[in-house]
């Protein structure tokens, strides 16, 4: 594997960090507050209700990125000290890199059945077992990272999401978004879609099934397998996430075109999964402050990306000679075309992916109406001022 290359100034938090500790006061006080639903009156609390549990919980927590990935391998360290620090060590979450108790894509596994208490990853890794899963990471031309988090958390996406986790014995929680993600790492340009034909390609989820309709051959491998398969050829072309990561597993030594845009990544969540019995086990305040962690990291994951993959992307393209190219709009009509075709053949003979897409679907249209006169029209305008400058 290649040897990861860390940014000095990585943006994340860590526990001596003095905004780290205020903000974490601040969030203990809020979330003691909510969960005692603390108004001036804990005199009367203490004599009405049962005591706070102080039972101790270790649990573990594995992943499936190297140890101390920048941003996908941070997040799960960040969640665990946070918890640790608002729940004052009654819950303690020690974090495993992917090979340490088991391979990065036997994270399932390991939570479904209890050998482990949570898991990082992304549900898409799981598709083979439950093809709904797909969407609760990404879907091509889908939700940006904003309205992937808008459907979650208030359009009906975790209602259904726990749903479909619900037979499997977990609990998901959102775990991070990267944002926009690039269309991959190729080592020949890509004029037409006939170009993509016959080649070799690592890419998960829903983007994988689209690929082989154009004639690639399609792999999910973990990350840290990247770059030893591009550099014996095992595959061809590979999308990972994007410059801040990419850089970091040395993608650029091992391919010269680095395409754009991220059509079948635009808005990827990461996850949080928790056996749903350790979970159940868990006093109440003590599961506020998990569900309140992940939302943070969710949150803190976007923060990061947006402001790293710039400085990312800028280093690779002067220092590193990295070709940046955009994919023709010929093949990104295509590809959109085919999404279409996937997604409905999914649709009609699959229940599950039929209600979570239908709920994905209606939240995207009322979405994308306002953000055509929001988002949209406030970046054509951006667009429109760099041109007459
Ligand atoms: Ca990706």
């Amino acid at each position: 594997m290649k040897k990861i290359v860390y940014p000095s100034n990585h943006a994340l938090l860590s526990s001596n960090d003095g905004y780290a500790t205020i903000s974490t006061v601040n969030l203990l006080l809020v979330i003691l507050f909510v969960v005692l639903g603390v108004s001036g009156c804990t005199e009367q609390i203490n004599t009405q209700k049962e005591p706070i549990s102080q039972q101790q919980f270790h649990w573990k927590l594995v992943t499936s990125w190297p140890k101390n990935y920048p941003g996908l391998g941070t997040a799960p360290e960040q969640f665990a000290r946070w918890v640790n620090e608002m729940s004052q060590g009654q819950l303690q979450i020690k974090v495993y890199a992917a090979g340490e108790l088991v391979p990065a894509l036997e994270v399932f596994d390991a939570v479904s059945s209890g050998a482990v208490h949570m898991g990082h990853s992304a549900a898409y890794y799981w598709k083979g077992k439950v093809p709904a899963l797909q969407f609760f990471t990404a879907v091509p031309f889908g939700l940006t990272a904003q309205e992937m988090n808008g459907w979650l958390h208030y359009g009906g996406g975790m209602e259904l999401y726990r749903k479909v986790y619900a037979p499997l014995n977990i609990i998901p929680l959102a775990g991070g978004n990267t944002g926009v993600q690039m269309a991959g790492w190729f080592n020949k340009e890509i004029h037409s879609v006939q170009d993509l034909k016959g080649l070799k390609m690592r890419v998960p989820g829903l983007a994988g099934e689209i690929l082989n309709k154009l004639g690639v051959a399609t792999v999910t491998l973990p990350g840290s397998e990247l770059y030893t398969a591009m550099q014996t050829g095992v595959i061809d072309a590979a999308e990972w996430v994007a410059p801040y990561n990419d850089m970091a597993l040395g993608l650029h030594e091992v391919a010269q075109y680095y395409y754009y845009p991220g059509w079948h990544e635009p808005g990827p969540m990461l996850e949080f999964i928790i056996h749903r019995p350790s979970y159940n086990q868990l006093p109440l305040h003590l599961r506020t402050i998990v569900e309140t962690a992940a939302r943070a990291v969710n949150q803190n994951m976007l923060d990061e990306y947006t402001s790293l993959n710039n400085q990312a992307l800028n280093k690779l393209t002067t220092e590193h000679g990295v070709q940046l190219r955009q994919l023709p709009t010929s093949v990104l009509l295509r590809l959109r075309r085919i999404a279409q075709e996937v997604i409905s053949e999914m649709v009609a003979t699959d229940p599950q992916v039929q209600e979570v897409y239908s709920s994905f679907h209606a939240y995207a249209q009322k979405v994308q109406s306002y953000h055509k006169i929001s988002e949209h029209a406030f970046l054509n305008l951006r667009t429109l001022e760099n041109k007459q400058q």
